[in-house]
């Protein structure tokens, strides 16, 4: 196997540098993740919030392989049974109604976005009220969807049919809606904006709003759907339910898998030619996102997400008093941000040595997603380790301290180098129990 820095040489050469990794991972189980140099951490990111049920959980891993064994790939052409299957449950878990399955987060509402236009096509209206600092993909239609400048930048001229309004403040909803509007777009809780939740009345304004004004309500729930909220999609916890939404990251378990999942109102508004997809809902994606719901269910993950989300939340504030750099915490159950009044990165990357991985979103937050399964002592482990980082940052350790809080990191690692095997073979049953 290469070492790191033979992976990077060869990204270097041939892969397009639209990220910027450090690290190579190359095994996962649980919450931790191994490097190719055999360093383990836990993983606060979980894939941006796609590993809900954790790494490897036996459940999805003997789903894939069956299946893999059995039929990959049906065109959509022919019936598909785990397709019925995972629609009915996305639809009974919701709102009611049928779903069309892509394979991203951004397809998903591109589908929604067009679903959208369809329905408004004979009144002549297109046009889409998104909001600012909101995040919905990087194709073309979800970029000029998306409320961030950086994500457009360059790549004008931009689809036509998106405006955007400020996040939680309806009046500025409001003023957007002509006779071209067709719907309000937005995520319960927005993600790369910065881990923030709407307000209760905000999304009850919208829902009214659309009601009013014979709008469309959609939410992305790409980020915050499927138990990461500590509901099982964000907007659930405001009592509203949309005309449709998008799901992808957490619902294949890291199998590429997103659907667009409709009520009532916009069930057979797409008919046979409207929109399609090669690899949409294959046997193979949903006996994945099939066996990720089971685990979701079997091990109440939805409300422990609410449960444990709370304990770590409780953890995380505790710093607000502490230091003086850390101004805050938001967002709910499994997804939260912990707000400095300085640059997040350098936190991330003193976090991401001692072993905890997390991500900075918004400049100055730190995100924390980990595994909807992460077990009580990894929550506890994950605050010790700020607290010392957070810590070193203020300047509040001496010297010999700062010593000694690496030492015990430094022993954990080159214990687990060796035995990363015999890790994974304790954690299935583990997993099994998660209380
Ligand atoms: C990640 C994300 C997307 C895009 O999903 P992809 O699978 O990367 O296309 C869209 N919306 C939200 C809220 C996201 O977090």
């Amino acid at each position: 196997m290469s070492t790191t820095e033979e992976i990077a040489e060869m990204y270097g050469q041939y892969v397009m540098p639209t990220y910027a990794p450090e690290v190579a991972f190359v095994k996962g189980k649980g919450t931790k993740v191994w490097d190719a140099d055999g360093k383990v951490y836990l993983d606060f990111v979980a894939g941006i919030s796609v590993l809900n049920v954790g790494y490897s959980h036996p459940t999805v891993v003997g789903a894939i392989q069956d299946q893999a064994a059995e039929l990959v790939h049906v065109s959509n052409l022919y019936y598909c049974e785990n397709q019925a299957k995972l629609a009915k449950q996305l639809s009974d878990l919701s709102i009611k109604g049928k779903c069309f399955f892509s394979n991203s987060g951004a397809e998903a509402n591109e589908g929604m976005i067009k679903l959208a236009r369809l329905w408004g096509h004979e009144q002549g209206k297109y046009e889409i009220i998104c909001m600012k600092n909101s995040f919905h993909g990087r194709t073309l239609a979800t970029a000029a969807a998306t409320g961030q400048e950086k994500v457009q930048k360059g790549f004008e001229p931009m689809p036509e049919g998106f405006v955007h309004a400020d996040y939680n403040d309806i009046e500025s909803v409001k003023a957007l809606v002509n006779e071209k509007t067709v719907a309000i777009m937005l995520e319960a809780i927005q993600g790369e904006g910065g881990i923030i939740p709407a307000d209760e009345q905000f999304m009850k304004d919208v829902r009214a709003l659309c009601d009013e004004k014979d709008l469309l309500m959609l939410c992305d729930e790409v980020q915050c759907g499927l138990g990461r909220s500590g509901e099982w999609f964000g907007f659930q916890a405001y009592g509203v339910e949309p005309d449709a939404f998008s799901v992808a990251k957490a619902l294949g378990s890291g199998y590429p898998i997103g659907a667009v999942v409709s009520g009532s109102k916009l069930a057979d508004v797409f008919q046979p030619g409207n929109h399609a997809s090669t690899f949409g809902g294959t046997p193979l994606a949903c006996a994945a996102a099939l066996a990720t719901l089971e685990v979701m269910e079997s091990e109440k993950l939805v409300e422990r997400a609410k449960e444990k989300g709370d304990l770590f939340r409780e953890g995380l504030s505790a710093f607000i008093d502490t230091y003086e750099h850390v101004t805050g915490v938001r967002g709910r159950g499994m997804m939260l941000g912990l707000e400095l009044d300085q640059e997040a990165k350098p936190l991330v990357t003193a976090l991401a040595e001692v072993g905890l991985l997390t991500i900075a979103t918004a400049g100055n937050v730190v995100r924390f997603l980990p595994p909807l399964t992460v077990k009580d002592d990894e929550l506890e482990e994950a605050l010790d380790i700020l607290d010392d980082c957070l810590a070193e940052m203020h300047g509040v350790v001496e010297e010999v301290e700062v010593a000694e809080v690496e030492e015990p990191e430094a022993a954990e690692v080159v214990e687990e180098v060796e035995a990363p095997e015999a890790a994974a073979e304790e954690t299935p049953e583990e997993s099994d129990v998660v209380a």
